[in-house]
């Protein structure tokens, strides 16, 4: 996965308008020029020249070998060639140096197809390819490995029904019908991808609850084909017969094994019956290329949709009428070994200590951009780290990295090794790096500016993560901060470029492998990565033609990449004092309070925010305070090791407070209090409360907003224990 958090980056744009500004906050009293979030001066120079070793190590023609080794042939979950990948994976990472190399395994339900089948039976016959078309200029086209059109999860099933298009199979749209008086119960259902963005396996789960007998979900041109520009192979967006395969688990429920919920698959696990998973569908779907689906609309003879429900085929789109299809879908689901690889580099002071870096290692086909320009981008990051090792260079905390298995399913890999290392993640994770794809967008259609650079993080890690960006280069030879914010300008259509406060996205969704990190396990996260053009997302196109020939024909994004993880891992590790600010963090809190605010318009009769926002602004303060105290005195070099040692243990404890073991109403296994995300996989904020606001439900609203007030109140009391014992112990 990895396309439906770049989709969501659009709702930060919003927060450019906004008058409420932070970037008083990421200001220090005249630091020198040379300072870095968390170090001594003299610290700070040594980190700087090690950086800039580090930095010129990854090679873009390293990159691009990773790059065609890891998309030389289809590698899906559960496949022969995924776990040979894993082999070479660990291999390679045993060359670089690294130690401690493992595999993992964990048995879980995973799920493929025996055979697929649709035929339009009435008013004419058609049976629909399923296939992807090839072309001659690319080499893998003609692979036979190469699967066709399957969801995985599908259920199993045979059904001929009428057919009713439902636009992009939102709730909304089921009630669009309604008011038309078109029910969708016992019919094939139609939608496409997606207009507003949802998560496919939001719209499975919709039409199941509508009743629908079957689900297809088809790629219209004007999401992501000729529409948008040219299409593969001259160009980034998706071609005629592309089909955006996918997952579609109701892992927004609960992720990983859907037989193994809360804990880990490790082998001999007690597993539930697949009847009794929430996660699995019950609902048979399939997805197809728009010249698959075209036959089916263009047949129906109902009445006409409105404007807003027209896609882009040269066709009259109509709600329903006359067409019937027979669809078949034989799926085997069956118990499979996944695969995680973990390696690490031991540090060398604070070995209990850890930073993660992850990159899923599946893909639907050949996973040129997801998830194989991530794993490029990071076997040259581990071979960089493992070439300091060499020079005698080790971080002062243990980098952990892992090849996570199955994320394309319900990010199986990374919830089950989470999971089973739960209690031992919760003491010693101080943050997890994710990249899932590094470079989601063609550099040849970018423009002069170039592809856009899209992270999202953890508001108490947002400020260290734009002051790396100042210390590494963009393709363009500017620094990466000033290709972030000309690129941020441009993307919002502002004449000014946005705050520094403003540059990182804080809200943070579902869709890729951090979920189990911060959602179950209250460690902060960093997601990184490019974006722009790309329209062949989960399809046969999405590979190391694309890349090498549309996406980045020079790899130098997949190196940029490669450098900032980097940068942010070894200030991470390296820091005296963990770089996250609360300050900041809090300010982030107060504006995801007023945007939920403004949004429902909530009566101050119904609930009242008042007390919440009070304690949030003394949580901000005591955040001010304590990082003004501490950069003073670290700006003197003379405090003891043990003592910056003692706030760091804190600090940690910090992201912890915001978890709640009950988990939010109706998903225990979502214990952050301040991050969840949605059945779409849009990022939602304080979400047990939103969710009961948005229900209308005050009581559940007020005992929410209680809860938050008191894990605020918590942080506020640390911090400032926190720094009474630093001013006291004056050494
Ligand atoms: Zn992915």
């Amino acid at each position: 996965m990895g396309l439906s958090l770049r989709r969501f980056a659009a709702s930060f744009f919003s927060f450019l308008t906004l008058t409420f500004a932070l970037s008083a906050q990421l200001k220090q009293d005249a630091p020198p020029a040379t300072a870095i979030l968390g170090f001594s001066p003299s610290h700070a120079a040594a980190e700087h020249q090690l950086e800039s070793t580090f930095q010129s190590i990854p090679s873009p023609e390293k990159a691009r070998e990773w790059h065609g080794a890891f998309t030389a042939e289809p590698h899906p979950a559960a496949s022969d060639r995924n776990n040979q990948l894993a082999d070479f994976l660990a291999d390679a990472w045993r060359k670089q140096g690294w130690e401690d190399v493992t595999l993992r395994r964990y048995d879980v339900l995973h799920s493929r197809p025996r055979s697929v089948f649709l035929e339009m039976i009435a008013p004419v016959q058609f049976t629909a390819a399923l296939r992807e078309d090839a072309y001659e200029v690319d080499p893998d086209m003609n692979n036979p490995a190469v699967s066709g059109s399957y969801f995985g999860y599908s259920a199993s099933g045979d059904v001929t029904a009428e057919v009713v298009y439902a636009h992009s199979g939102n709730p909304e749209d089921y009630d669009r019908l309604r008011k038309n008086g078109i029910s969708v119960k016992g019919k094939i259902v139609l939608a496409r991808y997606s207009n507003p963005y949802s998560y496919r396996g939001f719209k499975a789960l919709t039409a199941e609850r509508e009743g629908a007998a079957a689900l297809l979900i088809y790629s219209d041109p004007a999401e992501d084909g000729s529409t948008r520009g040219k299409v593969f192979p001259d160009g980034p967006w998706g071609p005629e017969s592309h089909i955006q395969r996918g997952a579609i688990t109701y892992d927004y429920i609960v992720p990983g094994d859907p037989t193994t919920p809360g804990w880990a698959s490790v082998p001999g696990a007690k597993h539930i019956a697949p009847e009794e998973a929430r996660s699995l569908p019950k609902i048979l779907a399939l997805p197809l290329s728009w010249c698959d689906a075209k036959p089916l609309l263009e047949n129906m003879d109902g009445p006409e949709v409105p404007l807003d429900w027209r896609g882009a085929l040269p066709i009259t789109y109509r709600f329903t009428g006359a067409v019937k299809v027979h669809v078949k879908v034989d799926m085997d689901t069956s118990m499979q070994p996944y695969t995680v690889v973990e390696a690490r580099i031991r540090g060398s002071e604070l070995p209990d200590e850890w930073v993660l870096l992850g990159n899923h290692r599946d893909a639907w086909v050949y996973g040129g951009v997801d998830p194989s320009s991530g794993t490029a981008s990071m076997v040259e990051l581990t071979r960089s780290l493992g070439e300091l090792k060499h020079r005698g260079i080790r971080p002062r905390r243990t980098i952990v990295v892992c090849s996570w298995d199955g994320e394309e399913y319900a990010l199986t890999g990374s919830t089950e090794w989470g999971e089973q290392f739960a209690d031992e993640l919760k003491k010693k994770l101080v943050a997890y790096l994710n990249v899932d794809e590094s470079v989601a967008g063609a550099a040849t259609t970018a423009g002069s500016e170039g592809l856009s650079f899209s992270p999202s993080a953890v508001a108490s890690l947002a400020p260290m993560l734009v002051e790396a960006s100042k210390d590494v280069h963009a393709p363009s030879g500017k620094s990466l901060y000033e290709a972030w914010r000309a690129t941020a300008m441009r993307d919002a259509k502002a004449s000014t470029p946005p705050l520094d406060s403003a540059l990182v996205e804080t809200r943070i969704g579902s869709g890729s492998d951090h979920t189990v990190f911060l959602n179950h396990l209250g460690r902060p996260v960093i997601n990184l990565g490019f974006t722009g053009d790309y329209g062949v997302y989960h399809s046969m196109y999405d590979d190391h033609y694309w890349m090498l020939h549309i996406g980045d024909p020079a790899f130098e994004y997949h190196v940029a990449l490669t450098r900032i993880w980097g940068v942010v891992a070894l200030r991470l590790a390296n820091a005296d004092l963990l770089p996250f600010d609360f300050g900041f963090n809090a300010s982030a809190l107060e504006q995801f309070l007023r945007e939920l605010e403004q949004k429902n318009k909530i009566e101050q009769r119904r609930l009242s925010l008042k007390r919440l926002h009070l304690r949030i602004a003394e949580f901000e303060k005591a955040g001010e305070l304590l990082r003004n105290a501490v950069a003073r005195d670290l700006l003197s070099s003379t405090v003891s090791p043990e003592k910056i040692q003692r706030l760091n243990e804190q600090l940690l404890r910090v992201e912890s407070n915001w978890l709640d073991p009950a988990g939010i109403p109706g998903r225990p296994w979502f214990q952050h209090l301040l991050y969840s995300s949605r059945y779409t996989y849009a990022h939602l904020e304080f979400p047990g409360l939103t969710e009961a606001v948005e229900k209308q439900d005050w009581k559940l609203a007020g005992d929410q907003a209680g809860l938050l007030e008191k894990a605020v109140e918590k942080n506020t009391r640390f911090l400032k224990s926190a720094q009474s014992s630093w001013e006291k112990n004056k050494q």
